[in-house]
């Protein structure tokens, strides 16, 4: 059994994949293609925003996101410490600091309260040792953030929202798509993701005309108004054609590949509320998740261990997302947070564990899975 089945789903779509392939080699445009071009249009489209720009990975989307803000040393962004570490690596990298807030038990997500919390007690402090100036919202596992309170904690104390969806999109929140929830909102393209490519790929959104055109000079060395005129300093952050080629095909069966997902994570819960102890994970109302994981929390951390030992044998893949917060981990070892400081994000780092999870996964394996560890 494979924990996120990419051959079931290429051999839907291997015709039009070779075809898309096939295009870009006899156009020869491989950096900035036309497939780059129209997959920004359809996926500006889809989420309900005026701007996508196609990047070479999810990092780098983050990372050109916070280059427009001008974010550097001195600078505090607040972040959730239970995400993948380009979050907050990002951050890091510009020399700006993550500071770091503990998620909500049920969401996993940022918890708005010990945001405002969070931002408060910085902001109340004299002299201020840092300058707040944004937000990083991950929409964990592909569950939106809660949006609506982050916004309004943010223009309360006057930061930018930023949208981590590297593992949402597709997702729903309130009737508005996940990538649109932020000032700016960043995807990634790795193959895992809900939409992947076969390499590495990302996407910025915003409806920021601003943001946008500075995204878009970064991604580019900085250009300015021809090629090698270069008015800031930027990266080589760009897409190739050849990868925004298989987005597209993929493109064409995702929304069906949306509801696939949905149903066989409804499945899942059900099997568990009705044969196991455990529960399966909380959606809130309004929300619709993509379920870039199914994740769940055992009851212990030997529990968990006991249960991924037994799928072992059985031939059931499980993971662990994450088994360490970021304020634990040594390359941010100089922020000194000690054991304890996010007790929520400890907890499930402890306990948590997914379960495999693709749009083609059958009933039968999902019985089977359910059964093992219930034993
Ligand atoms: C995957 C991921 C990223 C980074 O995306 P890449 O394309 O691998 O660079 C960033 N944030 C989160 C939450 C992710 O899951």
């Amino acid at each position: 059994m494979q924990f996120v089945d990419l051959a079931a789903q290429q051999r839907r779509i291997r015709g039009k994949i070779e075809e898309n392939i096939r295009v870009v080699l006899d156009h020869g445009s491989y950096v900035m293609g036309p497939e780059m071009k129209e997959l920004e249009a359809r996926l500006a489209e889809y989420a309900g925003v005026r701007h996508a720009l196609a990047c070479a990975s999810g990092t780098d989307a983050l990372l050109l996101a916070l280059m427009a803000y001008g974010i550097g040393p001195g600078d505090a962004v607040f972040t959730t410490p239970f995400t993948f570490i380009a979050t907050a690596e990002a951050i890091g990298l510009l020399g700006a600091t993550p500071v770091f807030v503990d998620i909500d038990a049920k969401t996993f997500n940022i918890d708005p309260e010990k945001l405002d919390e969070a931002i408060t007690a910085l902001m109340s402090r004299d002299p201020r040792p840092l300058n707040p100036k944004g937000i990083i919202a991950v929409d964990l596992f592909g569950l939106p953030a809660d949006y609506d309170r982050i916004g309004s904690i943010a223009q309360k104390h006057g930061l930018f929202v930023m949208e981590d969806a590297a593992q949402s999109f597709g997702a729903e929140y309130k009737g508005r798509r996940a990538c649109s929830l932020g000032h700016v909102s960043c995807t990634s393209f790795f193959p895992a993701k809900p939409l992947g490519c076969y390499g590495d790929g990302g996407m910025c959104f915003t409806d920021d005309d601003h943001l946008s055109h500075l995204i878009e000079s970064l991604r580019m060395h900085g250009i300015g108004n021809d090629r090698y005129d270069n008015v800031r300093l930027g990266i080589n952050g760009r897409m190739d054609t050849l990868q925004a080629a298989i987005v597209l095909a993929k493109f064409e069966i995702f929304p069906e590949e949306v509801v696939l997902r949905n149903e066989v994570a409804a499945r899942y819960s059900e099997l568990l509320a009705t044969r196991s102890s455990l529960s399966g994970p909380f959606i809130p109302e309004g929300s619709r998740s993509v379920f870039a994981q199914y994740s769940i929390l055992a009851e212990s951390g030997p529990h968990r261990a006991a249960i991924q030992a037994k799928l072992k044998e059985a031939g059931v893949p499980t993971a662990i997302y994450y088994p360490k917060p970021l304020h634990l981990q040594g390359a941010f070892a100089s922020l000194d947070y000690k054991v304890g400081a996010f007790p929520v994000s400890e907890e499930c780092a402890s306990r948590i564990f997914s379960l495999p999870m693709h749009p083609y996964l059958e009933f039968p394996d999902q019985e089977r899975i359910v059964e093992t560890f219930r034993r």
